[in-house]
């Protein structure tokens, strides 16, 4: 354990409660990933590990690691997950970095496979000790690890056990989910939105949908699921939109009212504004960045755009259902921005639901990125 003293910037960090530090925090040069360090304040001694991740390079924790750190917060972490949900998920974030006490590492289960998410070189030292503590509380048959570093790639590895199948099929209340473990960083199925799903369910009975930038259709299940009268899912990629349409087959409803469309979602408002399509709902979840034909699209510059192309293809009373990850704005700025925006085009929208992850991505207080997908439904008044 290294003790290193702080600048004064650092220590107001500190002693507002925030769980990272960055190299310009201190007064040397930081020792190497994953050493543990210690910063003696006036009143508090206050512990760390050195991480040199994307957001921060030294993660503070409430003592030093050592196998009992993760036995104890793996098991704190199942214990909280268990007393909101009843039955636990097949599917759920088990740990979620700072706000489940380890900053740098998230832990996903997905029936009996975990995927172990690094976002900075230090924890990946710690690997071993989360191996036995996430094992001993879990039954498990194989640990994926996902690596997240900045500057450097590294496939997705199986760490412990076993790989699993080539397919899993989630169940939830709103329906059955292809996942893909052994496919890379997406698995098909965001874990974060699955009350929203419910929300989706529960308010799509008789209505014509149009879920863009679907990825796999997992909202486009959940409204079928809810009956809604159809669901067109809109996707860049072709691959995506074909694991859409295994979605829709492995929960047999009819491919007839439950389509999909390999399109950019500014392309396809373009041709319903054309044919005078019009839907009841339209989803946008756009990623924060993504690359298309001819430029790109950037959640920051092109949601307004979003906005502004699909107000005309909704019916009286039709809704906007708006999601994003975007860190930059707040849940207020994001909910204000869109009726804001429809307002500008001569449109009334009138928000009726909000909401953020599902409860195992807990907020830590201090730490707003942990707050990260802004859900809204707005209706068109
Ligand atoms: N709403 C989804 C997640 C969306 S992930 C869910 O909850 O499951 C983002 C998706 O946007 C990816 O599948 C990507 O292929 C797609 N995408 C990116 N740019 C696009 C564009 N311009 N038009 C349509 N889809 C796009």
């Amino acid at each position: 354990m290294i003790e290193l003293a702080i600048k004064k910037s650092g220590l107001a960090k500190l002693r507002e409660g925030l769980p990272y530090l960055l190299k310009e925090d201190f007064f040397e040069q930081l020792p190497k990933a994953g050493t543990s360090i210690l910063i003696v304040d006036s009143q508090k001694t206050y512990y760390g590990y050195i991480g040199k991740g994307h957001k921060a390079d030294i993660a503070i924790i409430s003592q030093p690691f050592d196998s009992s750190y993760f036995q104890t917060r793996i098991n704190l972490a199942l214990k909280k997950r268990l007393t909101d949900f009843s039955p636990l998920p097949e599917a759920y974030r088990l740990i979620h970095n700072e706000a489940d006490a380890i900053p740098g590492l998230t832990i996903e289960i997905f029936q009996l496979f975990a995927v172990v998410t690094y976002y900075n070189q230090g924890i990946i030292k710690f690997e071993q000790d989360i191996i036995a503590a996430l094992t001993e509380t879990t039954k498990l048959e194989g640990v994926y690890a996902k690596y997240r570093l900045p500057g450097e790639e590294r496939p997705l590895q199986v760490i412990w056990g076993k790989a699993a199948p080539e397919q899993l099929v989630v169940t939830e209340s709103t329906g059955k989910y292809i996942v893909k473990l052994n496919d890379g960083l997406m698995n098909g199925l965001f874990l974060d939105q699955r009350a929203n799903r419910i929300w989706l369910a529960q308010n799509a009975l008789n209505k014509d949908i149009c879920n863009t930038f679907s990825y796999t259709g997992a909202l486009s299940i959940a409204c079928a699921t809810g009956n809604a009268k159809s669901t067109c899912s809109v996707d860049l990629s072709a691959p995506y939109s074909h694991w859409c349409e295994e979605n829709i087959q492995l929960n047999h409803f009819d491919a007839h009212k439950h389509t999909t469309i390999v399109s950019d979602t500014l392309g396809h408002f373009e041709y319903c504004r054309r044919n005078q399509i019009k839907y009841d709902q339209i989803i946008l979840d756009p990623p924060t960045f993504a690359k298309k034909k001819g430029g790109s699209f950037s959640v920051a510059v092109n949601y307004q755009d979003l906005i502004s192309a699909s107000l005309p293809l909704l019916r009286i009373h039709g809704e906007l259902v708006c999601s994003t990850n975007y860190s930059q704005w707040t849940a207020s700025e994001f909910q204000a921005l869109i009726p804001s925006t429809a307002k500008k085009y001569g449109y009334t929208l009138q928000c009726i639901y909000t909401a953020s992850a599902d409860k195992d991505f807990p907020i830590h207080p201090h730490w707003p990125e942990s707050d990260h997908l802004k859900f809204a439904v707005f209706q068109l008044q």
